[in-house]
């Protein structure tokens, strides 16, 4: 899962990123592929992991990962293709889902770019960047349809489609939030559209409000207005206060967190909260080389899902040995959940749950 952190400048966009790439020092020794500067790649919090390690002694613990990519640079007029716009526009394209970073602290030290703290402005102005550029992939899109249309009429509904969707485009609104018919929604992902990908919307507030006034803060209440309109998410954080928690060790780092009353950091939240909005599951594997945690979508059946390990797997698929996370636990061993026939064996249409865990047959 690829997440696009973007913002205005001077919102707290790097100083969210260096937390993440602080955070990131921590799992040092996992085997992370090597990437670019602006690319931080983080654990994703499972504490079934820890309980399936103390049961298996395996010799390595892979959580799943996220990457975000700090995407800077957006200028005025990104959309009209100007340099570094347009690759500003790019690399929106490559991400699943977007971080917006929206200044909602008062600091007369810190200037904003267009002088004054106001979210719905802000926000206004990197989405509608987004929505012009999908305004002309629209109008290409209409235009195609239009001349297919007249060897076969089929495509006029395709062209009514998104001449629907160029409306809402118009009016200054995303296609997040545009009612479709699945069928609609299939057409609609076939152009990559970046208005239509899933936001939350990180409202980076100043230390004193995240500690006190979260709710009261007013720009946190208008973020929080404009994702229900549009259907996305809102997160309160402190970018700062990230970036001093990822400093500490993970001991200190619990009781820091509990002296702010909470359970997780900022960033944890933010990885779940991403994970949930993308429908993004895990399923497990356990053994004694390695307990890993695998990525999938929700609905995804039993051969693609083996299909994230090895391709070998999902071609080869013959059946999928499985057991609820919750079972084996209570069980405490396959062993013992075997004999109280909880360890069940699932064909190729099995659909796959969040915490199964997994052992696939197969055929080479
Ligand atoms: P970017 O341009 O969006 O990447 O913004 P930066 O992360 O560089 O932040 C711009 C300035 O705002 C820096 O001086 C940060 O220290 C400051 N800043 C970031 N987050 C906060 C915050 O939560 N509160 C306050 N007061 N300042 C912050």
């Amino acid at each position: 899962m690829k997440l696009g952190i973007v913002g205005l400048p001077n919102v707290g966009k790097s100083t969210l990123f260096n937390a993440i790439t602080n955070a990131k020092a921590e799992s040092a020794n996992y085997p992370f592929c090597t990437i670019e500067p602006n690319v931080g790649v983080v654990a994703v919090p499972d504490e079934r992991l820890d309980a399936l390690a103390e049961m298996y002694h395996p010799e390595k613990v892979t959580p799943a990962v996220v990457e975000f990519v700090d995407i800077a640079g957006l200028v005025k007029g990104a959309s009209k293709g100007e340099g570094l716009g347009n690759k500003f526009l790019s690399h929106i394209r490559e991400v699943d889902a977007i971080v917006h970073v929206v200044r909602c602290f008062e600091d007369d030290n810190i200037t904003h770019v267009d002088g004054s703290i106001d979210p719905a402005r802000d926000i206004e102005n990197i989405n509608l960047e987004l929505i012009y550029s999908d305004i002309d992939m629209v109008e290409k899109r209409i235009d195609k349809a239009r001349k297919l249309a007249k060897a076969d009429r089929k495509f006029e509904a395709e062209a009514a489609l998104f001449e629907r969707l160029l409306a809402r485009l118009n009016e200054g609104k995303p296609v997040r939030g545009f009612e479709m018919t699945d069928d609609e929604r299939e057409l609609v992902r076939g152009v990559s559209l970046l208005s239509a990908k899933p936001v939350v919307y990180a409202a980076n507030l100043s230390e004193e409000d995240f500690r006190h006034n979260i709710e009261t803060n007013s720009g946190y209440q208008t973020l929080c207005r404009i994702a229900a309109d549009e259907g996305a998410q809102v997160l309160p954080v402190c970018a700062r206060l990230e970036e001093e928690i990822t400093e500490l060790d993970p001991e200190e780092k619990q009781m820091f967190l509990s002296d702010l009353g909470l359970t997780e950091s900022g960033l944890d939240r933010l990885i779940r909260v991403s994970y949930r909005l993308l429908g993004l599951i895990s399923y497990l594997t356990a053994g004694q080389p390695e307990v890993r945690a695998w990525t999938i979508v929700e609905g995804t059946k039993a051969p693609q899902a083996a299909g994230k390990i090895h391709s070998d797997f999902e071609r080869g698929f013959i059946r999928a040995e499985v057991v609820s996370y919750e079972d084996l636990m209570a069980c405490g061993s396959i062993a013992a959940a075997k004999e109280k026939g909880l360890y069940r064996s699932e064909g190729k249409e099995y659909v796959m749950r969040d915490g199964d865990v997994v052992l696939f047959r197969f055929n080479v």
